[in-house]
């Protein structure tokens, strides 16, 4: 799935790239459920193209919520549909279409 654009630009905006910033340092990088390395800072309301440009929604660190990779993939439930795993638990071909 390709995300619209106007949501991609957003995540290159120097605006969320400092919003993001803040939120990693306020929680000193860590995961907010399970205290791993966080990496993907996740919007609690997620964003769609009305709500972007909304920075009470897009940019509001009470929105934000860094997470690691898994249970970011979680929250999104990304694993639902079609999606092995190696039998040390990596993900198989994710999503490669044409
Ligand atoms: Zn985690
Ligand atoms: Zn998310």
């Amino acid at each position: 799935m390709k995300k619209p654009k106007v949501l991609h630009n957003f995540y290159k905006s120097p605006a969320w790239l400092a919003a993001r910033e803040l939120k990693i340092m306020a929680v000193n990088g860590l995961c907010e459920r399970c205290g791993q390395i966080g990496i993907e800072v996740h919007h609690k309301e997620s964003l769609t193209t009305e709500n972007v440009n909304d920075s009470f929604v897009s940019l509001n660190q009470d929105n934000l919520e860094l997470l690691c990779r898994e249970c970011h993939n979680m929250e999104h439930k990304r694993f639902s549909k079609g999606v092995k795993f190696d039998s040390e638990g990596n993900l198989l071909n994710p999503e490669k279409h044409r």
